[in-house]
């Protein structure tokens, strides 16, 4: 709310009709405006009114066309930019954030059963936004950038997940565990994939989802322990320890469906 303007910045608050004059109209405008302008907003007051004689760039004009719909008060004063004035969290959330499209691939990330620390290398894949060694590269790295599963291949994100010998070998033991076909070797086709064979929240679609999203935490956690020279788990340490996360899971989240029931 504008009083007389002296404890307001012209250029950087956010008063005006078009938001923050800087902002929306670049530092230009700022030069066009000339000397006698200063940087509150009580230099283009004048005894409660709008005092802005001359200008000469369209942006001014713009500006300054704007200005009635400002009504001027008694004091200077900040107010929330909500429905009623009021502070809301879920407003300013909204206001803050970049809003993106929903994704087709947020529920195989996200969803009730899932486990929290595979969602989120699952959402750091889904992303593109895991480290490689094959993205270190496009940024300069000039080390090995080998695939530390099969030192044959360079470490891709489609590589070490899917094309990989050993990954091949994790994906196909713990894919037949709960009936579903082998996932494609190029991660642009997985969302499909994942839409296909996921669908849901039911028992069935969460077993899945948990076991897609355990086996590829566990792909890059071995990877890391190989980066790090730490001691690498066998083959069939991943798959019992996949197995046993997945179990572990849909006994807590599906108690009904839980072996002890049924006896
Ligand atoms: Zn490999």
């Amino acid at each position: 709310m504008v009083g007389d303007g002296s404890s307001i910045f012209l250029w950087f608050d956010n008063w005006h009709p078009a938001g923050c004059l800087f902002d929306t109209y670049g530092s230009r405008v700022m030069y066009d405006a000339g000397p006698s302008i200063g940087p509150m907003l009580s230099s283009i007051i004048r005894d409660g009114d709008w005092y802005w004689t001359s200008v000469r760039s369209e942006a001014l004009v713009d500006i300054q066309s704007r200005l009635p719909k400002v009504i001027l008060g008694e004091v200077d004063k900040a107010v929330w930019d909500s429905k009623n004035g009021e502070f809301s969290s879920s407003e300013t959330w909204e206001k803050l954030r970049v809003a993106h499209s929903i994704t087709n691939w947020h529920k195989i990330v996200w969803f009730p059963a899932s486990i929290p620390k595979h969602s989120f290398v699952l959402w750091l894949v889904f992303h593109g936004a895991l480290i490689t060694k094959e993205k270190m590269c496009s940024w300069g790295f000039n080390g090995n950038i080998s695939c530390l599963f099969c030192h044959a291949c360079v470490e891709s994100r489609d590589h070490l997940f899917f094309s990989c010998g050993f990954s091949r070998r994790i994906w196909y033991t713990i894919m037949r565990d709960c009936s579903i076909p082998y996932p494609p070797v190029e991660w642009d086709d997985i969302e499909d994939w994942c839409g296909s064979v996921m669908k849901g929240d039911n028992f069935y679609a969460s077993l899945r989802k948990l076991y897609f999203g355990a086996a590829v935490y566990h792909l890059w956690r071995q990877r890391n322990l190989l980066l790090h020279g730490e001691t690498p788990l066998t083959e069939e340490r991943i798959i019992s320890k996949i197995r046993w996360e997945v179990k572990t899971r849909m006994v807590y989240k599906f108690p009904s469906k839980s072996p002890c029931n049924h006896r």
